[in-house]
């Protein structure tokens, strides 16, 4: 099948080739992201292949199925950025790939817990300058502390297992359905609110809907364990970003580790060492001693990549087959989880 692959980078495009080997699909790929500007270069190409961050709304959708494409293939497991009514009022199926490596995010969610309690980054800028002092490098144990899991689905469920069983932390989490093996575990499951008054620290793994967007806001901040650390590697908007700095500015917030955020895709994955940086809320959680940023990275590893690779060529595969989709996410099945 012709597919127009947007958002490319020069990783995607050697896993792509790599497992396209096994199908034969004709693959033009396009550094742009996918929006309203650039849905055009979708015209006539039966699939497009898109990210995280392009943009799938009806709008672009109406251009694509106006162009005859039939298929929208995500990279990724999220698709809180497609609107799924319109493309299934304008007969555009959606796929994705449910679970790739949640292992790949999972160890990376560990490792932003770790490098952020034990001031990693900060004592390496100071080694390669020669700075071999250690005051203000005060860590905390794991072991023993409380902590807590929004969503146990396949990433939060591998990260509470490790945290409780690797590290003997002390685990309460939030999901709207419980986990029976975590539970056997002596994993606690509460409402979000009471889990935010218990613990602190706080791991986000729930997908973004409308009913987790700003999950952590003002009241919720305001209402949390005093110093709580939070760390969010699912998306961005579950986290009220003016609000977690105002609660870094009051110390009510004791630390942040962000794989994700809100206004991210004005950012992330683009070298902007030369530019001029606008976004003034994402400049101003730079300035924390206490915040650690990634650029959406979790998911950067080679068993996740070929995975991805894999799934989004076969559901191309059978797409071009007629056959049924294994990984197709429509607005009914999301409208059945709410
Ligand atoms: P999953 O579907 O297996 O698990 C999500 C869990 O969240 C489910 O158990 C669901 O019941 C629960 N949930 C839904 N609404 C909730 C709510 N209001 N409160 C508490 N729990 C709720 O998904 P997953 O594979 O574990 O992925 C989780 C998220 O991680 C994805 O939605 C995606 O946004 C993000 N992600 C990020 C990266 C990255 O590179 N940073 C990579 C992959 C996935």
């Amino acid at each position: 099948m012709r597919v127009a692959v947007f958002s490319t980078k020069a990783y995607d495009r050697r896993f792509l080739e790599a497992a396209n080997r096994g199908f034969g699909h004709r693959l033009d790929y396009f550094e742009a992201r996918l929006d309203a500007s650039t849905a055009a270069l979708a015209e006539s190409y039966p699939a497009v292949c898109t990210f995280v961050n392009d943009r799938v709304d009806a709008a672009v959708l109406e251009i694509l199925a106006r162009g005859g494409t039939r298929l929208v293939a995500l990279r990724c497991a999220g698709y809180n950025n497609v609107d799924l009514e319109a493309a299934e009022r304008l007969g555009v199926a959606v796929v994705r790939v449910p679970a790739y490596s949640p292992e790949a995010v999972a160890e990376f969610t560990i490792g932003l817990i770790l490098a952020l309690d034990r001031n990693i980054p900060r004592a390496w800028n100071r080694v390669r300058e020669n700075n071999f002092a250690l005051d203000g490098l005060i860590g905390r144990n794991l072991s023993g502390r409380k902590v807590g899991v929004v969503g146990t689905g396949r990433i939060g469920a591998l990260v509470a297992r490790s945290l409780r069983s690797g590290f003997g932390c002390e685990v309460l989490a939030s999901d709207l359905v419980e986990d029976p093996e975590l539970v056997a575990i002596g994993v606690r499951y509460a409402a979000v609110d009471d889990l935010l008054r218990e613990v602190d620290l706080v791991t986000l793994h729930c997908p973004l809907t409308p009913q987790t967007r700003h999950l952590i806001g003002r009241r919720r901040l305001a209402a949390a364990r005093p110093g709580v650390t939070i760390i969010n590697t699912s998306r961005g908007a579950l986290i009220d970003t003016a609000a977690l700095i105002e609660g870094l500015k009051s110390r009510q917030v004791g630390g942040v580790a962000l794989d994700v955020y809100e206004q991210e895709a004005d950012l992330f994955f683009e070298d902007l060492s030369n530019e001029i940086i606008q976004d003034d809320v994402f400049q101003r959680l730079l300035t924390f001693p206490n915040v650690l940023i990634t650029g959406h990275q979790a998911f950067l590893t080679e068993e996740a990549l070929s995975a991805i690779a894999e799934a989004t060529l076969a559901s191309i595969a059978e797409a071009e087959a007629g056959a049924s989709l294994t990984r197709q996410v429509t607005a009914r099945q999301v409208r059945g989880q709410a």
